[in-house]
């Protein structure tokens, strides 16, 4: 009988964009604890120093820290060069960093209020994953990881910017794992339902509480528990696709 596959990411060296806090913090964490050096950024210099500590501390692993906005032109190459200056190497990307400003519906909402969506959730992810490839592909485990939404997969008529950019991420997911295959880069999504962390206002969490069968928002460590698992070797033979921690929201009715 073959071992089965190692969840352990020892060796291996992620960056985590939004990692000052909420979910970002979380998968920093979580896969620093599992054996990965990582590199956090997030726009939020005082919060991402604490949460540097924090892992230093709680994981013993190397953790270093760059302050940067996703969507500015340079962003991938301020990663790239302290990828390679302070780690020598990059395995893992999780594209975490993310908005919420309005719960609006279409009247609310003219056209331009879903452009910094797009910037934070799409054309930033896509301009650091570029510059970023020359990396991955010398990886013996290339990982992109995009931070999705349950509201990409069923959008319903809420902050439109919001559910737009989302569902255009798992696009994007899905045309890199196609393009990133012969590179055997790995790319996937994760589409959490409700996580309880500072994004989502109080008032917003008791409506979605109840469309959720498990009866439950998420913990923040739920949604990092699956990063590290599509980090790890465990996941090797599983890419373009997106998977949903969402309390059984999306079960489809027959
Ligand atoms: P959060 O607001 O707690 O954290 C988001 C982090 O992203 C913050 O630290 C913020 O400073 C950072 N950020 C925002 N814009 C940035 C930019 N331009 N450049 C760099 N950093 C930036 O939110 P969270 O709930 O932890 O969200 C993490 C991800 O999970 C987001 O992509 C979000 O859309 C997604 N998500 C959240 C929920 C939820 O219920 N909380 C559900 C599904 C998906």
């Amino acid at each position: 009988m073959s071992a089965l596959p190692d969840t352990s990411l020892t060796d291996r060296v992620a960056f985590v964009t939004g990692a000052a806090r909420g979910m970002g913090a979380t998968h920093a964490l979580t896969l620093a604890s599992r054996g990965a050096d990582v590199l956090i950024a997030d726009l939020d210099s005082a919060e991402l120093d604490a949460t540097a500590k924090q892992i230093r501390e709680d994981t013993g692993r190397r953790v270093d820290t760059t302050v940067l906005d996703v969507t500015t032109p340079d962003a991938g190459e301020q990663v790239r060069d302290r990828a390679e200056q302070v780690f020598g190497r990059l395995d893992i990307v999780v594209h975490n960093a993310g908005i919420m400003h309005d719960w609006k519906g279409i009247v609310e909402t003219p056209v331009e209020k879903l452009q910094p969506y797009l910037d934070v959730n799409v054309a930033g992810p896509y301009a650091i994953t570029r510059t970023l490839l020359p990396l991955l592909q010398a990886s013996p485990a290339g990982r992109v990881i995009f931070i999705s939404s349950q509201w990409g997969q069923l959008p319903d008529g809420h902050s439109y910017g919001y559910m737009v950019s989302k569902a255009a991420q798992l696009g994007l997911m899905k045309a890199l794992a196609k393009e990133l295959i012969p590179h055997k880069i790995l790319v996937n999504a994760i589409a959490p339902g409700a996580v309880l962390t500072r994004m989502v206002p109080d008032d917003v969490y008791e409506a979605e509480l109840a469309a959720v069968p498990l009866g439950r928002i998420a913990d923040p460590a739920e949604i990092s528990a699956t990063v590290a698992f599509l980090a790890s070797d465990s996941a090797a033979f599983i890419t373009g696709q997106t998977l949903a921690v969402n309390g059984g929201a999306l079960i489809p009715s027959s």
